[in-house]
């Protein structure tokens, strides 16, 4: 990988290691989300959005990960396991829009480069990030101990946070 290959490559233009060296391992996307429909009566699990709905983080974590290292503990089958998982790729960045703010791939599709607290600035460890608080760390409950039927009140505004 060249240096700060991200400040002149597009998101397209990198290849497979600097795509996923991209990912932070905030975890965020391992969050459960619901999207808000206006016009229905009851918020419901959905894989789309439509013009006038907004997107809810909860607090609830997938099952699978690893919470103190933020890290998935089954990644090469993930998507086999968890249907819901949201695995980003070049072909698919116009759902973009389920990850959060401070997603890195986010922030550089949106042209606001990586924060200073990213793995790539601080010789990739996660510690900077843990730190400043832009990662799921000790702020989840896996949904193993939780009722799905009441997620709404796991409704989570930190997620949506981004600093930088
Ligand atoms: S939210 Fe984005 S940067 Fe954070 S772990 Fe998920 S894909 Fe990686
Ligand atoms: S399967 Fe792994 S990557 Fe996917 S949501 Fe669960 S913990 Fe995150």
């Amino acid at each position: 990988m060249t240096e700060r290959f991200w400040e002149h490559k597009t998101l397209e233009q990198m290849t497979t290691q600097e795509w996923e060296a991209i990912c932070d391992g905030c975890a965020k996307c391992c969050l459960h989300k619901f999207i808000d429909d206006e016009g229905a009566d009851e918020l419901a699990p959905t894989d789309h959005i439509t013009e006038g709905e907004q997107i809810h983080y909860t607090n609830i974590v997938c099952a699978l990960l690893d919470t103190k290292k933020c890290s998935c503990t089954r990644y090469a089958e993930r998507s086999a396991l968890v249907p819901d998982c949201v695995t980003l790729t070049k072909d698919n960045l116009k759902d973009i829009f389920f990850m959060p703010p401070s997603c890195s791939y986010r922030r550089l599709h949106e042209g606001r480069g990586l924060p200073s607290w990213h793995p790539l600035l601080n010789k990739g460890k996660k510690s900077a990030m843990h730190k400043a608080g832009m990662s799921v760390r000790g702020k989840t409950v896996s949904e193993a101990q939780v009722d799905l039927e009441h997620f709404e009140d796991y409704i989570a505004l930190w997620p949506l946070e981004d600093i930088e």
